[in-house]
């Protein structure tokens, strides 16, 4: 329970903590041992989420600075070929997947749109123009998830009940934008990643999917870590899972699976499949290294991804359980 003084999820991150450890009598300060029952699973075998950050190269934020938004229009789009590669494997291993996009590619591209629903995916909202939740005020960012809601929704004929924020950029500072997605009409958020991160994170926060302070029905699902020796380890994709070697990441998830007896996260993007992408000039060592570091192997590794685990869309591993629990009080 929220103390008395707590009014929403504009209050500390404690605040947050103390409303998920009331549901299952941990510490408010023990975030890494939380099992919130949130696993799916078909038998005794654990199904995760698969999800993909569906944006262009030119727009990922460690380039913000380097190319501007008005120079979008003008560059070579690739994310429609990038997507189109991503649905053919997930076909090829009958994967349905959830596809945050943003609103800015739905408008340019909505016969892809429109390909993602026909494959059974689900269409969730990665904001218009990947703009970070840090840097709008809540009129803004009420604004911009509205938008981009019914503009998806409009273009993709189903509902959308997901959102990510560019970057994780919901965190200690922002939690407000929880309440915000609610009020939109969001059903999840899965835009909270528990790491210490020099660009994005909130490690305090629970490992696992948790219903934020101030809200009745959103559900947070933080993209998955592992726990190890106090400390959370990024597991759930992006740049980590181009660096670690592959083994990694499936000792990490299994981890998941097995000991923690949750259900996974995992992301990626349409650029991150694509080595012959325009290379940019003119950026720093650290956000080179990040951006083009083993994009030639990423495929063949999520072929090994889709072989290794059982995966689905974020709506059906979490939503229905989470259905559960409240019918359960
Ligand atoms: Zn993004």
């Amino acid at each position: 329970m929220t103390n008395a003084g707590a009014t929403g999820i504009g209050d500390s991150p404690m605040t947050l903590l103390a409303d998920v450890s009331a549901r299952d009598g941990a510490s408010p300060r023990d975030t890494t041992g939380i099992d919130l029952p949130c696993a799916a699973a078909v038998g005794a075998v654990a199904v995760n989420a698969m999800s993909v950050d569906v944006e262009d190269y030119f727009q990922v934020s460690a380039f913000e600075g380097h190319i501007r938004r008005d120079d979008w229009q003008h560059l070579p789009c690739r994310v429609e070929s990038n997507v189109d590669r991503i649905l053919a494997l997930f076909a090829e291993f009958e994967i349905q997947a959830t596809f945050f996009t943003l609103g800015w590619v739905a408008e340019r591209y909505p016969q892809l749109v429109r390909r993602i629903v026909a494959a059974g995916h689900e269409l969730a909202s990665h904001g218009y123009a990947h703009v970070r939740v840090t840097q709008l005020d809540e009129p803004g960012f009420r604004a911009d998830v509205a938008r981009t809601k019914r503009l998806l929704e409009d273009i993709g004929g189903t509902e959308v009940q997901g959102y990510r924020a560019p970057s994780y950029s919901i965190g200690a500072g922002n939690l407000w934008a929880l309440r915000v997605l609610e009020e939109t009409g969001h059903r999840y958020s899965s835009s909270i990643y528990p790491i210490r991160h020099d660009l994005y994170g909130m490690p305090e926060a629970p490992r696992f999917a948790f219903r934020p302070a101030g809200c009745e029905r959103l559900l947070e699902v933080p993209v998955t870590t592992i726990a190890v020796a106090a400390r959370k380890l990024p597991c759930g994709g992006g740049g980590y899972f181009r660096l670690f070697p592959y083994a990694f990441s499936r000792w990490a998830l299994r981890r998941v699976n097995r000991r923690d007896r949750q259900s996974a996260v995992f992301y990626f993007h349409p650029w991150e499949i694509d080595p012959d992408q325009p290379v940019q000039r003119g950026i720093g060592m650290k956000t080179r290294v990040r951006h083009y570091l083993n994009l030639g192997r990423m495929e063949r590794r999520l072929r090994h991804l889709a072989q290794d685990f059982h995966w689905s869309r974020m709506d059906r591993v979490f939503l229905s359980t989470s259905a559960r629990e409240r019918a359960d009080g």
